[in-house]
């Protein structure tokens, strides 16, 4: 599959999308998810064109894989996860929805199973104030 610049995660990095960002350098960005499967799922992403990961220098997955793992102590932080699952899908078949590669991260919590994908967006509020608890646990770091 070709990249597609007009995917809507592409148009976040150029902010012609909005996002509730928690944080972001040269080559990554990360985000709330719009749809959370638990409360603070965030995205994280490389700024390079990437449909998976099978399209993404490693390099750039090098960064994007050490922003994930900053990221991830934040959000089990910021939510006092018991766990933090971390996922990747490449491809339709393996669920994948948006094709700019992305991890996603979910704090996970003893016997709370999490909420179907990508299938109810999260008011803007309460993205808005967990992107917030994020940041902060990150500026904690
Ligand atoms: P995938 O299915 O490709 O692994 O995951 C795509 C994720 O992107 C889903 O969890 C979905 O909820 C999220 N998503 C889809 N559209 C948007 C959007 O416009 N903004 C944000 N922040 N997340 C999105």
């Amino acid at each position: 599959m070709n990249y597609d610049a007009e995917n809507v995660f592409a148009k976040i990095i150029r902010d012609e999308a909005p996002a509730h960002r928690v944080y972001e350098d040269d080559s990554t960005l990360a985000f709330m998810d719009i749809m959370p499967q638990v409360d603070g799922h965030t995205l994280v992403i490389p700024k390079c064109p990437a449909v998976d990961l099978f399209d993404v220098p490693a390099e750039m997955l090098t960064r994007t894989i050490a922003v994930t793992q900053r990221v991830a102590v934040a959000v089990r932080s910021a939510f006092s996860a018991d766990g933090v699952m971390v996922a990747q899908l490449s491809g339709a078949a393996a669920g994948q929805t948006v094709f700019h590669l992305h991890f996603h991260i979910l704090p996970r919590h003893a016997g709370i199973d999490f909420r179907l994908h990508a299938k109810d967006v999260a008011p803007d509020a309460v993205l808005a104030e967990h992107a917030e608890r994020i940041r902060q646990a990150l500026t904690a770091d």
